[in-house]
C-alpha cells in the first residue's frame, strides 16, 4: 500500500467542486443571500462532467494505482470507481467518527456533511460537502477477477459502507504493513493503528485468494525482469517454464502453488497478474 498525498492536486480538486457548486447548486435568494441545493453525486455532479474530471484528477494523483490493492487502473481500460471514504449516506455520528480520527485531509475545516451544507443559509466554502469533495474521494478498482467477472471481490464494492480507517492517508503506511511470503497483507505488529489497519484490510478484502496469489507470484518473481513477465503473456511455453522455476519449492505452500499454476497458465489470469506490477521487487 502506498501513501496518497493529496496536496499537489488540492487546488485543482477544489476548483472542480467549487465550479460544480456555483453552476449547478447555488441559488441566489435575493437581498444578498444564497443557499445551495441538490448537491447530487450520482445526478448533476455526474451529468455536469464534474465526476469525470474528479476521477481523472484522482487517478493522476494516485499515479493510476487503486487506493487499496495497487492494481494499475491505466492498463487495459480497467473500470475505475470513485471511492467515498466517508460514505455518501452517513449519519452525523458516522461523519464525526471519521473526523475524530484526525487523519489529514479529512478535517472539519475541509469537509461538512452534504445534508448540513444544503440546509444552512449563506453557506460558504470551505468546508465543502463530503459527497463531492476531493479530500473524500479516491480512485479504486472495481475489484473483479477472471473467476467471477462482474462480481466484487475486493476494494470499493466489497467494502460497501463499512467503516474503513483511511490508512493510505498516513505517510508511514508502507512501513506499517507487511506482505508475507504467501501474499498475505498484515498490519505490522506493534505499529500505530495496527488494529484499525487489520480491520480495514479485512473490510475491503485485501486478503482474498486472488490478491494473495498475485502477490505471492510477484514475490517469487522478484529476480525476474518485468519486461520478461510481460513477454510471457504471449509465450505460454516460456510462462510455464517461468512458473515451474519458482513454484513448488516450499512444501508448506503446495496447495497454493498448485492453484497458482492452474490459474496463471490462463491468459486472463496472467493479464490480471501483470496489472499488479507495482509489487515488482517490493515483496
Ligand atoms: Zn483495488
Amino acid at each position: 500500500m502506498k501513501f496518497i498525498n493529496k496536496r499537489p492536486h488540492l487546488r485543482k480538486g477544489h476548483a472542480i467542486t467549487d465550479r460544480y457548486l456555483d453552476t449547478e447548486c447555488k441559488v441566489d435568494d435575493g437581498n444578498g443571500h444564497h443557499h445551495y441545493q441538490n448537491v447530487d453525486y450520482d445526478g448533476s455532479f455526474s451529468s455536469s462532467g464534474s465526476k469525470d474530471a474528479m476521477q481523472n484528477l484522482t487517478l493522476e494523483n494516485q499515479e493510476n494505482f487503486c487506493c487499496y490493492c495497487m492494481r494499475d487502473l491505466h492498463l487495459q481500460n480497467q473500470r475505475v470507481t470513485l471511492e467515498h471514504i466517508i460514505p455518501q449516506r452517513c449519519s452525523d455520528s458516522e461523519f464525526y467518527q471519521y473526523m475524530g480520527l484526525n487523519v489529514d485531509p479529512l478535517t472539519t475545516q475541509q469537509l461538512t456533511l452534504t445534508s448540513k451544507f444544503t440546509s444552512v443559509p449563506d453557506a460558504v466554502v470551505p468546508p465543502r460537502p463530503h459527497t463531492v469533495s476531493f479530500e473524500n474521494m479516491v480512485a479504486s478498482c472495481d475489484g473483479t477477477f477472471p473467476d467471477k467477472e462482474g462480481t466484487s471481490q475486493c476494494c470499493n464494492h466489497r467494502r460497501g459502507n463499512k467503516f474503513v480507517y483511511p490508512m493510505f492517508y498516513k505517510t508511514r503506511v508502507a512501513d506499517d504493513v507487511v506482505y508475507m511470503e504467501d501474499g498475505t497483507l498484515q498490519a505490522k505488529a506493534g505499529s500505530a493503528h495496527a488494529d484499525e489497519y487489520g480491520k480495514t484490510i479485512a473490510s475491503v478484502g485485501l486478503n482474498c485468494t486472488n490478491l494473495k496469489d498475485i502477490r505471492r507470484l510477484w514475490h517469487l518473481f522478484s529476480d525476474v525482469e518485468e519486461a520478461d513477465l510481460v513477454a510471457n503473456l504471449n509465450n505460454k511455453n516460456q510462462r510455464f517454464l517461468s512458473l515451474m522455476q519458482v513454484l513448488f519449492l516450499d512444501e508448506d505452500k503446495m496447495e497454493q502453488d498448485n492453484r497458482i499454476q492452474k490459474n496463471y497458465m490462463k491468459d486472463d489470469y496472467w493479464r490480471t497478474f501483470l496489472m499488479y506490477h507495482w509489487f515488482h521487487k517490493k515483496l
